[in-house]
């Protein structure tokens, strides 16, 4: 067994390396830049640069990269050796602050929503000197932003970084207000991270989930999870293997991977690790997703991230905790024991709520894609209704201010297990609530939306942006005001008259709670399509605009980046289909078919006695079958055609939407039927059996 201790961040350049390898002043300016977000000299970067490429080499390094998040969602790497030709005609090795700090990936082929032509390739990554470099397969990692030559934003994590900025400038003045000088208040998050793990061997043999990473056909298994036996139950070995594997993997590169269970689905499992700063929470969730693939190889796996992998069982998600937290330690959301007399706690709650309602579009839009339209409002996720969770006890204290009356203290009760010999404890002022999609979880909101295989960073912009916007609005008034105490009351009055409908503590996965949102007047934005427009809108554009995380063109880009990668994904899933539909199931079931009306055939041929009359029907209904499977395939064919005649972003989506998604739809519940009558032999890939239930 690893030993925790030692091989935690032994591939991070981080802060007790610094220490140790750089001179006294070197560290101090790096940390001040880390801490405070202050701009380094180029004279102090040659210095970092040398040292990190001493260790990186020491580490077995050859080569570096700079590391960055392009629109895809995914991060992108170009390797360079470290290597420098010498006079003697050997090499020695070499790694410059300049090279450090900036690099030059061409960026003409990234998705960049028509912001730039191919022909103006120029893009430049910048060292983002508040996430550690670290060391993997043999290169030193650098993680970095990534913009254009012009100065348009191309990647997730510089806005994410301008929304932190936004957000610690308005925290701060208002913290001021309370007496308290910090130098710094950040957000942090706890991304918990789903994930499926299937055979390797048999992941080989679906076209599928090689290419769009869900099944597209797949009869339901004769057992899925309405046993509830697969959460939180024993994990088998070979998954065992993988994730103390994984573990070790992800703790070698400083990520915090603290708790793993099996999920409610079979084959699905969960890893979340303890919260950071968002900014290196962000690039941690990046490298966990690709170390939880990579690992999986090894062990004769693969791990789906995909939010919809299989029907009929659930798909996988991933919870986004998030808080602010001061430099000097203190959680924001922290009520602490007598919430009702915490104005400054009362005053952060009242902003979120009223950001969560304001901007309850945006944030659904931060979750939107093909892969994660399958699961919101289907029992298994929140809707796509966004409200808040803020459990009994809260909503009983901002209730009382709101009308004006005193709130009395909750009672601290004690567990009752009725059980001497166990101990006591006392419980939580409130119950959970699993199904709302913002929910208060005691001393940071948990934000379950998110699908499994999005970048974290999109939600947090939001979140941060929203958030900071509305501090904002509080910090002019408490700016204005003469008694802080009786202004801060009056704020979470007001924001209690006008944003309490985002407030719903029930169960927000009954048809009553989708109703009773349309009476108050909640956004209900079914789809991708429905949703992603709304980022595009005025109001949406003058709070990016005035919190510098976004220019107009940029979040205009942003928008037919999501819409181009929606069309695209049903594009690519629809071809799948296709192709699977005619090579493999069509050519088998023709071939079925002729067994048993060959069957049939000679039954009938040898003139006995014997009744066909079963055999008759089965027959007919077989190719009945086969031929709707036949007219099926022939019409999705028709509306994929058609698609192309759509060039405007939007129109392409809505087309994907309304049209090609219903026709792939149909063609999978005739598939489907015939694998339920196909002999098994006869199938031409694994089954939801196979998949599900033999790792
Ligand atoms: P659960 O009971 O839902 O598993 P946990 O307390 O274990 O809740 O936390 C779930 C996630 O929330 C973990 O990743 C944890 O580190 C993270 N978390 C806890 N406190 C905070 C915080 N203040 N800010 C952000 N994330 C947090
Ligand atoms: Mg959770």
């Amino acid at each position: 067994m690893a030993n925790v201790s030692e091989i935690f961040g032994c591939n991070v350049f981080n802060e007790t390396v610094m220490q140790e390898r750089l001179p006294k002043n070197t560290f101090k300016a790096l940390k001040k830049t880390m801490a405070e977000g202050k701009e380094l000299s180029r004279d102090i970067a040659d210095v970092v640069a040398a040292a990190m490429k001493d260790w990186a080499v020491e580490k077995g390094a050859t080569h570096y990269t700079h590391w960055f998040q392009p629109m895809t969602g995914i991060t992108a790497e170009k390797h360079d050796a470290f290597i420098s030709p010498s006079a003697d005609g050997k090499v020695i090795l070499e790694f410059s602050g300049k090279e450090l700090i900036k690099g030059e990936p061409d960026a003409s082929s990234f998705p960049s929503g028509g912001l730039r032509a191919t022909f103006e390739a120029r893009g430049y990554t910048t060292w983002d000197p508040t996430s550690y470099a670290f060391v993997k397969d043999d290169t030193l990692y650098i993680p970095t932003a990534f913009g254009s030559y012009g100065g348009e934003v191309l990647d997730k994590k510089t806005p994410l970084l301008r929304s932190m900025e936004a957000l610690n400038k308005q925290a701060i003045r208002i913290l001021n207000k309370f007496g308290k000088s910090v130098t710094r208040v950040t957000t942090t998050v706890g991304p918990e991270q789903e994930y499926f793990l299937v055979d390797k061997e048999m992941y080989a043999k679906r076209k599928d989930l090689i290419l769009t990473g869900r099944t597209l056909f797949g009869a339901k298994p004769a057992k899925g999870q309405e046993l509830e036996d697969h959460y939180f139950g024993n994990i088998r070995t070979r998954v065992s293997e993988y994730m103390k594997d994984l573990d070790n993997e992800l703790w070698k590169l400083g990520i915090l991977a603290k708790t793993k269970h099996n999920e409610v689905a079979p084959a699905q499992h969960e890893l979340a690790p303890i919260f950071g700063t968002t900014n290196i929470a962000t690039d941690h969730n990046q490298l966990t997703m690709e170390m939880m693939k990579k690992v999986a190889e090894r062990h004769g796996l693969v791990c789906l991230l995909h939010e919809k992998p299989f029907a009929g069982v659930n798909g996988s998600g991933k919870h986004n905790n998030w808080s602010m937290s001061t430099s000097e330690g203190e959680n924001l959301l922290e009520p602490g024991k007598s919430p009702k007399d915490n104005t400054q706690f009362l005053l952060f709650l009242a902003a979120v709520i009223k950001a969560v309602d304001e901007y309850a579009d945006l944030l659904r839009v931060s979750v939107a894609s093909a892969g994660n339209d399958h699961r919101l409002g289907a029992n298994e996720a929140p809707p796509a209704i966004i409200s808040m969770f803020l459990g009994d006890e809260l909503t009983n204290i901002l209730e009382c201010i709101e009308k004006g009356e005193a709130a009395s203290e909750t009672a601290r009760c004690f567990m009752e297990t009725g059980v001497s010999a166990l101990p006591r404890f006392v419980k939580d002022t409130t119950d959970r609530n699993r199904t709302s999609p913002f929910a208060f979880t005691g001393n940071k909101f948990e934000f379950r939306s998110l699908g499994s295989s999005v970048s974290i960073s999109g939600p947090n912009i939001v979140l941060n942006t929203s958030v900071a916007e509305v501090l904002e609005e509080f910090a002019d008034r408490l700016d204005a005001a003469t008694d802080l105490e009786a202004e801060v009351m009056a704020i979470v009055k007001e924001t209690m008259k006008d944003h309490k409908r985002v407030i719903f503590n029930g169960n927000n996965y009954s048809d009553e709670w989708v109703e009773e949102a349309e009476r108050r007047g909640l956004l209900n934005l079914k789809t991708s399509v429905d949703a992603i427009p709304r980022f595009g809108m005025e109001k949406s554009i003058k709070l990016f605009e005035k919190h510098g995380i976004f220019t107009a063109t940029e979040v205009k880009s942003r928008c037919e980046i999501l819409l181009e990668g929606y069309a695209k994904t049903i594009n690519i899933e629809a071809l799948t289909m296709l192709d699977m539909a005619q090579k493999e199931i069509l050519p088998a079931v023709l071939k079925y078919n002729k067994e048993v009306f060959e069957t049939l055939k000679v039954k009938q041929e040898l003139g006995l006695n014997v009744s066909v009359e079963k055999e008759v029907s089965y027959a007919t209904k077989l190719s009945n079958l086969t031929e709707s499977l036949m007219s099926k395939i022939e019409e999705l064919d028709k509306v994929l055609l058609e698609a192309k005649n759509y060039e405007d972003a939007l129109e392409s989506a809505k087309y994907y939407r309304e049209y090609v998604f219903e026709a792939m739809q149909t063609l999978r519940v005739v598939a489907d039927e015939l694998e339920t009558m196909v002999a098994s032999v006869a199938w031409p890939f694994p089954t939801y059996v196979d998949l599900l239930f033999y790792v």
